[in-house]
């Protein structure tokens, strides 16, 4: 199946949601998530027009359609440019690109992401290096930069997207392996949930397995010791055999 940005975005949030995501579950419940999910929207529709207002008419392809041979290109602007490459794909929000001087006279495609916070988060660098990978591919050759556009005065932040391309692969792998799995990962609450639009579903599983994610103060690590604390309370034999086992044993050999 194609990583595709959307579903790599749901995996850096948690594996659970990228799985349902892939099988086209939706649930819609949440208000807060779809609240979210409407002002990013309203955020990306306003950052293209502020873009386009800004620029002279002619150099803005609004379109994958109309956007041409990327190589012969005469546009400095693209928005939601389609990208694909072996298993992989994306929808850039805008693509610029800059001509450079010199003999070859290539031209540089920086992929540009609109990001609705003020404050721009770690998971929003990993998706901007994912557009530069998949981009990179399509066109064979490098895209080792990126821009943010984000928050109330449409602020810009480069940041150099090559850095991260080891991390942005092996979390592709991740997403790829999940996704060709047929059962899903094992359900783990997290801080996304409260924004996730399957709260009321995985938290209704949750409550059903009794699971040890309800408590979000237990850590990880405290979570893993716990089933088998819980297995020695429900099977008091298995406790008998093993102290009855350990007192027969012979005692260790002296060193
Ligand atoms: S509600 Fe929580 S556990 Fe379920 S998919 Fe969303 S983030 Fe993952």
């Amino acid at each position: 199946m194609t990583v595709t940005s959307p579903l790599f975005e749901a995996y850096l949030k948690c594996p659970t949601k990228c799985f349902l995501k892939s099988r086209g579950e939706a649930d819609g419940q949440n208000a807060y998530a779809n609240w979210i999910e409407t002002e990013s929207e309203t955020y990306r529709n306003n950052g293209r027009q502020h873009l386009m207002d800004r620029i002279p008419s002619g150099e803005c392809v609004a379109s994958s359609q109309n956007v041409g041979d990327l190589r012969a290109a005469r546009w400095r602007f693209a928005v939601d440019f389609c990208a694909h490459a072996e298993g992989l794909s994306s929808t850039i929000h805008i693509i610029e690109r800059v001509s450079l001087k010199g003999e070859d006279k290539t031209a540089l495609f920086i992929p540009v992401r609109l990001v609705v916070t003020n404050k721009p988060s770690r998971h929003d660098k990993l998706l901007l290096a994912f557009d530069a990978l998949v981009l990179s591919q399509n066109l064979s050759r490098d895209v080792p930069f990126g821009k943010k556009i984000y928050g109330d005065q449409y602020a810009t932040l480069k940041v150099m997207t090559v850095g991260l391309t080891d991390e942005v692969r092996k979390l592709i792998r991740k997403t790829a392996a999940l996704l060709s799995n047929p059962s899903p990962p094992e359900l783990v609450l997290n801080r996304h949930c409260a924004a996730c639009e399957f709260q009321s579903r995985c938290r209704a599983k949750a409550i059903e397995k009794d699971d040890l994610s309800l408590l979000p103060r237990m850590t990880e690590k405290e979570r893993r010791k716990i089933p088998y604390q819980r297995h020695l309370q429900r099977h008091p034999t298995f406790i008998y055999l093993s102290t009855t086992a350990e007192a027969q044993a012979p005692p260790p050999k002296p060193q």
